[in-house]
């Protein structure tokens, strides 16, 4: 290599490095920011519109009372991780008369958001939440109770350091840090 083509790289890098120190950081630094999606909405299917809603995919959220027991969130996730499993739950159901729900265990699910896409009856969903990591193995499995419950709200110190990801073709994808 001559001593020219070593020069003009040895100054790229002093140059790019420069730059870099002065511009905003691109990168978040997990768990002090999270990303939430903008504006907030669940991840969900419109099989009417045949598109699917903004929205990360995070732990689902299920509506007992839309949710007919039909079984194609199962059916697709069996194809995929097999992480759903219908059970049974106790009480009356107008539109599931079999009572059957899915369960989810999130130690298999790789959150595709194929379930959701399946199920034709707008009962579920996948929330922003992905913290989801646990020390016991079966703490992952979700009953249909327990998913068809918003996720809890998060410690104060992390929620108040929730970050909007933005894309704008100049910068490409960054954040801002959301105001409330
Ligand atoms: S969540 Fe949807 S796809 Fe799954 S059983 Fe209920 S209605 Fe069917
Ligand atoms: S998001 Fe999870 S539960 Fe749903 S189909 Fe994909 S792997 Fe299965």
């Amino acid at each position: 290599m001559k001593a020219s083509e070593f020069l003009s790289g040895f100054l790229k890098v002093v140059e790019s490095g420069l730059r870099h120190l002065v511009r905003k950081r691109m990168t978040l630094r997990y768990p002090e920011f999270l990303v939430v999606p903008a504006p907030d909405e669940l991840f969900g299917f419109k099989p009417g519109e045949a598109r699917d809603t903004n929205g990360l995919r995070g732990r689902h959220l299920l509506d007992l009372d839309r949710c007919t027991g039909c079984r194609l969130c199962e059916i697709t996730c069996n194809g995929i991780s097999g992480a759903i499993t219908m059970v049974k739950v106790e009480g009356q159901f107008p539109r599931n008369k079999r009572g059957i729900f899915p369960s989810i265990d999130y130690g298999r699910c790789v959150f595709c958001g194929l379930c959701v896409d399946a199920c034709i009856f707008d009962a579920l969903f996948m929330t922003d939440r992905e913290e989801l990591a646990e020390y016991d193995r079966a703490a992952l499995l979700y009953g249909p109770e327990e998913i068809s419950k918003p996720p809890k709200e998060l410690p104060v110190k992390i929620r108040a350091k929730r970050a909007e990801l933005i894309l704008d073709e100049r910068r490409g994808a960054h954040h801002v840090q959301r105001k409330n």
